[in-house]
């Protein structure tokens, strides 16, 4: 089976990993620090603070936010479960804003309407997170000023979009989101095995973070309430976790950061390949944000179902049964039974409904072959081109 994603390790990985084991430091060591910095400059970020996975990172910034009981979050129903749960964690109230039916992203033209609504009502969201789905920001520019205006914390989600950049700068920069998370699960653009990252230009926010991955506590005398009682004193300032990531982790990562320019010139090839290959096939391809250059986490299809006869289930098994490790991004976090419970139904979301209906994700990763890519548009135009045209006439 062609999964449709997977790491790309090498011996400069495994060597890193090993260095660290004949360390000293298996966790809170010197890696970690050096993972964050070569993050932080790498997307232009004043700050990193580096956790043990992406979903830590959003719970940790929406905490940095303000976010708590009888607050909005807002996000994308096409989105992981962790976008939205983020906000439940902090004993928030989650709404969504319906995708964009062209870049199935957030669409910023419908939060702006959501918003003008929620003023009204007094019930303004306190964090958006906008998820960079497949890797392309959102709307960002128009995200931002609506921010400004109705005062709430824009966090980007960028766990599919390492490497990306938007308005000629690296997604994580800061310029258009308070808080950017980042997450190296393996299936992402680079892995620590299982690790996260939020990166922010605020000091303050900085400090919170890094208080809020390690217990709230603090060594700091600045952060303490009194004095310190001698070398041994550290204070619990808040309630804090341990979210804390390892120095093997970190040293993965930071051994994959220095491949990601590489594995994102491999995503982007093959991506063109994709849409030129697919191209003539009666599909929908990912449309292109203006400003954004994604980092292709993901290459999703929508079936244009009225022109191929078969079912939406019928092509996704036509593909797994024929070695395509086919995937599907995302199925509405809002018709989830948990959000189901929480008051949502079918029809709240029609694009992102309707986009679930037809979406497809299919292999792309850097060590995916063009003769393995080949392979997959062939089975892709087997099943839809060359079967459906005969039923097609005989269902006339
Ligand atoms: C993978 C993912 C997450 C969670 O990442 P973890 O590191 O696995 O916790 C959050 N948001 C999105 C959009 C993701 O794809």
């Amino acid at each position: 089976m062609i999964p449709y994603a997977r790491q790309s390790l090498d011996q400069a990985d495994i060597d890193a990993v090993v260095g660290v084991l004949q360390s000293d430091w298996l966790t809170q060591g010197p890696t970690i620090e050096r993972f964050e910095r070569a993050m932080a400059e790498r997307c232009e970020a004043g700050f990193a603070v580096a956790v043990c996975n992406a979903t830590a990172a959003l719970h940790i910034a929406c905490l940095a936010a303000g976010l708590g009981p009888g607050d909005w979050l807002w996000t994308t129903p096409n989105t992981f479960l962790a976008s939205a749960n983020c906000g439940r964690y902090c004993g928030a109230e989650v709404d969504f804003v319906d995708i964009d039916p062209l870049t199935w992203n957030l669409d910023a033209a419908a939060l702006a309407v959501k918003l003008e609504r929620a003023e009204r009502e007094g019930r303004l969201p306190k964090v958006l997170v906008a998820v960079a789905f497949s890797g392309q920001s959102c709307d960002m520019r128009r995200i931002a000023a609506l921010a400004k205006r109705y005062g709430f914390t824009v966090i980007e989600d960028a766990a599919h979009a390492a490497g990306a950049s938007y308005a000629g700068r690296p997604v994580g920069c800061g310029e258009f989101a308070a808080m950017t998370v980042f997450s190296f699960h393996p299936v992402k653009i680079i892995t620590s095995a299982e690790g996260g990252m939020v990166m922010t230009n605020s000091p303050e926010l900085a400090e919170r973070l890094q208080r809020l991955r390690s217990h709230g506590m603090t060594r700091d005398p600045q952060q303490m309430t009194g004095p310190s009682h001698g070398p041994w004193y550290y204070e619990q300032v808040e309630l804090g976790f341990n979210y804390r990531i390892t120095d093997l982790q970190a040293a993965l990562g930071l051994s994959q950061l220095n491949k990601l320019d590489e594995f994102i010139e491999r995503r982007r090839e093959l991506a063109a390949r994709y849409e030129r290959l697919l191209g003539y096939l009666p599909l929908t391809l990912p449309g292109a944000q203006p400003e954004a250059e994604s980092s292709w986490h993901l290459y999703v299809v929508r079936l244009q179902l009225d022109q191929i006869g078969l079912t939406h289930r019928e092509v996704f098994e036509g593909l797994r049964a024929v070695g395509v490790g086919v995937n599907l991004h995302y199925i509405p976090v809002h018709l989830q039974p948990y959000y189901r419970d929480l008051g949502f139904a079918e029809g709240d979301f029609p694009q992102a409904e309707r986009y679930y209906a037809e979406a497809i994700s299919l292999p792309l990763y850097p060590l995916l072959s063009d003769e393995q890519q080949d392979y997959v548009v062939e089975q892709m135009r087997q099943l839809i081109e060359i079967i459906q045209p005969l039923r097609r006439v005989g269902n006339v």
